[in-house]
């Protein structure tokens, strides 16, 4: 359920017309809805509540820090995975004993800031990475916590681009290696092993992939801690999908999945982390572009928009659907259009032979489910503005991030004296 819906015959969010936001702000722009945000990441704890579980937004699906915050404040930590996403957590008031750092390529730069910043865990992928993080530790003069992040070989039947679990992708620790590098981890001296993780996609929409994955993950548990491992910790990772096309896929609820996991899990007495991005976001923000023109040929109608691949790159990435709706309500004749960004690349397209009214110049279109994986992977590419990001709270809305400026695009390079 989210807080976008027609008032009167005009798309709201929450309480506010986007046809409002779009004079204050311009075309296009991103908007969020507080509620929505809330609502996702509410119904997300609720259904652990029966074991003490920590919630860790994934950074990376929205990094806005009007958005962490409004999670950090209902108590949700954050995983990172760059410096700058543990900067933006800490900005936006997670507490550092909250903040999971990810991912494969971590510097030793990153790391020594994380130490710094008094994380709460590392989540290593490699048992290379193991021996530099301990260095690291040692330098800093004491212990990381660590998990090893495991590659369950499972595959989570996602999109080839998500999926993150199979032996060939690049992440975690492969199966066979871990009881090797946890042992190894025992005389690192600046590692402390507290736990196993695993991440093995995103937007799955069947509880299957995880149930196995799971599964190998508690056999491991036991594995380890009869090698005399403490294993306090089982982090989940994220990746429970959401129904950008309710008609087609119907993703697990939040209390089913739950079911799942404790199920599975609850036996070990671990402490739970999960680490939700697109559940919590995803339908927590839309993407609002206004028509450019529509263009006819005798091939095809286009619907040419004021939004560009570099603005949502979902679709052209991971051949991404979103719900395109005129913000203005229509209830005359639908005719299919290919909607398209004004980008040179042929794959700057959000949506072919689409149903919708006959649009005019400046009429406005908001693609559904843009809260996450949106605004955080917006490029300037073409050298078009990044786009600003609004978020809606009741009747009222506040600019979370302005649109740049083309002052900001051109002072960002700079000639050298020899051209001059
Ligand atoms: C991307 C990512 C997540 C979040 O995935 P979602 O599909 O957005 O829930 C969680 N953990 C790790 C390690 C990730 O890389």
């Amino acid at each position: 359920m989210d807080h976008f819906t027609y008032q009167d015959g005009i798309l709201h969010a929450e309480h506010v017309p986007l046809p409002e936001i779009a004079a204050s702000v311009g075309t296009p722009f991103y908007c969020y809805s507080a509620a929505t945000l809330t609502r996702h990441y509410q119904v997300f704890a609720e259904a652990f509540r029966e074991i003490p579980t920590l919630i860790c937004f994934a950074v990376k699906a929205n990094g806005n820090l009007a958005v962490l915050r409004t999670l950090a404040r209902l108590g949700a930590g954050a995983d990172t995975v760059s410096e700058g996403e543990i900067r933006k957590a800490l900005a936006a008031g997670v507490p550092p004993q909250k903040i999971v750092f990810s991912g494969v390529g971590k510097t030793r730069g990153e790391m020594r800031f994380a130490l710094k910043s008094g994380i709460g865990q590392f989540n290593v992928e490699s048992p290379e990475e193991l021996e530099i993080l301990s260095e690291e530790a040692v330098a800093h003069g004491g212990k990381a916590r660590v998990t090893i992040r495991v590659n369950p070989d499972v595959d989570a039947g996602s999109h080839d681009k998500i999926s993150t679990g199979r032996k060939t992708d690049k992440f975690g620790v492969a199966w066979e290696s871990v009881l090797p590098s946890s042992a190894r981890a025992r005389v690192l001296p600046g590692i402390r092993i507290v736990g196993v993780t695993c991440h093995i996609g995103s937007q799955l929409t069947k509880l299957e992939p995880f149930r196995a994955a799971f599964a190998r993950i508690v056999h491991l548990v036991k594995e380890l801690r009869a090698g005399g491992h403490t294993i306090e910790v089982l982090d989940l990772g994220g990746g429970l999908g959401i129904p950008y096309d309710s008609a087609k896929e119907i993703p697990p609820l939040p209390a089913d999945y739950a079911r799942m996991v404790l199920d599975q899990v609850q036996h070990l007495g671990c402490k739970l982390m999960l680490e939700p991005g697109r559940l919590i976001a995803g339908n927590a923000g839309i993407l609002v572009a206004r028509v450019v023109l529509t263009k006819r040929t005798p091939h095809r109608t286009f619907v040419i928009v004021d939004a560009g691949m570099n603005d949502l790159m979902r679709p052209s990435l991971y051949d991404a659907w979103h719900e395109i709706l005129p913000v203005k309500e229509a209830n005359g004749d639908a005719s299919p259009v290919d909607v398209v960004g004004p980008v040179c690349e042929t794959a700057d397209v959000f949506g072919k032979q689409r149903l919708l009214p006959a649009m005019q110049p400046g009429d406005l279109l908001a693609f559904r489910s843009c809260g996450a994986y949106g605004a955080s992977m917006a490029s300037t590419y073409n050298a078009r503005l990044l786009v600003p990001e609004v978020m809606a709270h009741g009747d009222a809305f506040h600019i979370i991030r302005a649109r740049q400026s083309y002052e900001a695009m051109l002072a960002s390079d700079s000639i050298p004296s020899w051209l001059e």
